[in-house]
C-alpha cells in the first residue's frame, strides 16, 4: 500500500511540476506581448497627443503592474470595495488622457470612485431608495450601477445610451436615446440614475429640463458629475475634448450646482455618511458627490 501511495504522490507532484513548467513560458510570453502592446501605445499616445499623455500612460501601466504585485502580497489589506467586498493593498490607477487618478478602480469587479459612493449612500445612507418603485432610467448603463438598481426589485430598470453599439451590446432592457430630447412620457419614471453623463451632452441645461419632465413627482434621480477640483468655474470645450474622453466641458464643483436649479436637489458628500476612516478605507474622495433631486 505504501509504496503505491507515494508513487501516487510522486505522480501528482510530476503533474503538478509539468503544469508550472508549461504555465512559465505562457506568463512569460503573456507579459512580453503585454509589454509590447504598451510600448506601441505609449509611442502612438507621443506621435498623436504629445509627451504630456505618453507619461501619464506610462505612469498608468507602471504604477498598475506594480500595484498588481503588491495586491498579491498584502497580507493586512489597507483598503475594500464595498461593492464587491475585495480587499487589498491599494485599488487601480486609471488613465484619463493627460492626468491619471490613483486609487481609483477595483481590481476585481472594476467599480470606481462614483461606484463605491453611491452604492455605500443609496444601501447605508437612503431609505428612500427603497421605497422607490416603478421605472428607472439608467443613463449609459454600467454593471456596477445595474447591480445596485436590482437590489430593490420594485423597480424595473430601462437603461438607454446614445451610443447605438452600447445598447446593441447591452443584455437588459435598453434603448437609444438622446438626453437632451427623450421620447418618454411627462411623469414617467421613478428614478433615474445619471452617473458621468451630462459632461457628454452638448447642452447639460437641455438634458437636465428634460430629466425633470420625465421624473414622476414621488421619485428622485440621482446624479454624479467628474468635477475638475480647483477650477474656479465650469470650462465649457465647446466641443468634445478627446483628451478628457470626448467631455463637452469641465465642471467646477463651485457652480455646477447653478444647473441644478429646475430640480429641489439636496448634495450629499462623502463626510455626510462616513467617518475619516471609512473614506480611508473605501477611497471615496471628496470630489465624489451625490445630487439627489426631486420634483
Ligand atoms: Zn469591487
Amino acid at each position: 500500500m505504501a509504496p503505491e501511495c507515494c508513487l501516487r504522490n510522486i505522480g501528482f507532484l510530476g503533474v503538478q511540476r509539468g503544469i508550472a513548467e508549461r504555465m512559465i513560458p505562457i506568463k512569460i510570453r503573456a507579459t512580453a506581448r503585454g509589454a509590447a502592446d504598451a510600448g506601441k501605445v505609449f509611442w502612438l499616445r507621443l506621435r498623436r497627443s504629445g509627451w504630456v499623455s505618453a507619461r501619464a500612460y506610462a505612469h498608468y501601466v507602471l504604477i498598475n503592474a506594480w500595484l498588481r504585485v503588491r495586491n498579491r502580497l498584502a497580507r493586512r489589506p489597507r483598503v475594500e470595495c464595498p461593492c464587491c467586498g475585495w480587499r487589498g493593498y491599494e485599488f487601480r490607477t486609471i488613465d484619463c488622457g493627460t492626468f491619471t487618478v490613483p486609487s481609483a478602480e477595483c481590481p476585481h469587479c472594476r467599480a470606481h470612485e462614483r461606484h463605491r459612493m453611491l452604492h455605500i449612500y443609496l444601501l447605508r445612507a437612503c431609505p428612500t431608495f427603497m421605497r422607490l418603485s416603478g421605472a428607472a432610467l439608467h443613463f449609459a448603463p454600467e454593471q456596477q450601477v445595474g447591480v445596485l438598481i436590482a437590489r430593490n426589485p420594485g423597480l424595473k430598470c430601462l437603461h438607454t445610451d446614445y451610443a447605438l453599439d452600447m445598447i446593441r451590446s447591452h443584455r437588459g432592457t435598453a434603448f437609444q436615446c438622446d438626453m437632451q430630447h427623450l421620447a418618454l412620457a411627462d411623469n414617467a419614471v421613478h428614478a433615474i440614475f445619471c452617473l458621468h453623463v451630462l459632461e457628454h451632452v452638448p447642452d447639460d441645461r437641455r438634458g437636465i429640463a428634460e430629466l425633470r419632465r420625465v421624473l414622476h413627482p414621488d421619485g428622485a434621480a440621482y446624479i454624479m458629475v467628474p468635477f475638475m477640483m480647483g477650477w474656479a468655474k465650469t470650462v465649457e470645450f465647446g466641443r468634445p475634448d478627446p483628451e478628457i474622453y470626448d467631455h463637452y466641458r469641465g465642471y467646477s464643483p463651485l457652480d455646477f450646482e447653478e444647473r441644478l436649479t429646475p430640480f429641489s436637489y439636496e448634495r450629499i458628500d462623502p463626510k455626510d455618511f462616513l467617518d475619516p476612516e471609512e473614506i480611508r478605507r473605501y477611497r471615496v474622495p471628496p470630489s465624489q458627490v451625490i445630487f439627489r433631486c426631486v420634483k
